[in-house]
């Protein structure tokens, strides 16, 4: 899913910037670098403050306009610290986050930062399907180029993980049946009562809090299994079961 999120600068001026633009994506897993009529080039400044992430700077492509930056992607959104100066369906960063995660699932998704002074044009920002802003402080709300770029990459990031988390959770462990649960509680009460750590005529009290015990711990198919193991494995110490 990173692989889809395309970052998208417009008209970058300052070297130094690119590359601390790819250093903040790459940090947060993101590789796709996209460079729209920059103002300058990627030189050794650009590299030394890409640090690590110099691959991303130097494989960036460079191409003439937004429109071809954006074209194959399902899902464009426009970066501004302006919010509402036109009326544009706006997102918050970790609105923005959320449906790249999503929708980079199944295609490219772009996220697209302007000039370091004059930002995006109203043009620019009409191509997009959303705007992001970043909710700064309201006296000075304009983030360096790249501190908005990692702001944006780490919610892309945050999003992402947390649906690898919930994909994880729903291939849930498998639980025992009802069936197999009584079977253990008719195993356990046997073999306690075989041991006679519980009293042939009032087995009840042990057992249920037993049962609330196992009911509260939840054990998977497989941990039943282990305890039923062990369980036959008492049984065969029992005098008389060798
Ligand atoms: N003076 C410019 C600011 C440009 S900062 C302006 O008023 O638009 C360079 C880029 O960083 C912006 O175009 C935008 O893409 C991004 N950026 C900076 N601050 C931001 C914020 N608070 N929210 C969202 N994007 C921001």
């Amino acid at each position: 899913m990173l692989d889809n999120v395309k970052v998208v600068l417009v008209g970058t001026s300052h070297p130094g910037n690119i590359g601390s633009a790819a250093r903040a994506m790459k940090v947060m897993g993101l590789s796709q670098l996209v460079l729209v009529e920059p103002q300058c080039k990627v030189d050794a400044q650009t590299l030394a403050l890409a640090a690590g992430a110099a691959d991303i700077a130097q494989n960036a492509l460079v191409v003439d306009s937004l429109e071809e930056a954006v074209a194959d992607c399902g899902l464009v959104v426009g970066s501004s610290a302006r919010s509402r100066t036109l009326e544009w369906p706006m997102l918050e960063p970790r609105e923005c986050g959320e449906k790249f995660a999503i929708e980079g699932e199944s295609h490219p998704v772009a996220l697209i930062f302007g000039r370091e002074r004059t930002g995006l044009t109203n043009e620019e920002l009409q191509t997009c399907h959303y705007h992001v802003c970043i909710p700064a402080n309201p006296e000075y709300s304009s983030l360096n180029l790249a501190m908005a770029v990692q702001t944006l990459s780490y919610e892309v990031r945050v999003a992402h993980l947390n649906r690898l988390q919930s994909v994880h959770l729903q291939r849930q462990e498998e639980y025992p049946r009802h069936k197999e649960l009584e079977m253990f509680y008719e195993h356990l009460e046997k073999v306690i009562t075989d041991t006679q750590f519980i009293a042939q005529d009032k087995p009840n009290m042990v057992m249920n809090k037993l049962r609330r015990l196992f009911n509260r711990a939840r054990p998977e198919s497989q941990e039943i299994n282990i305890l039923r193991g062990i369980l036959t494995s008492v049984e065969k110490q029992l005098p008389g079961k060798k």
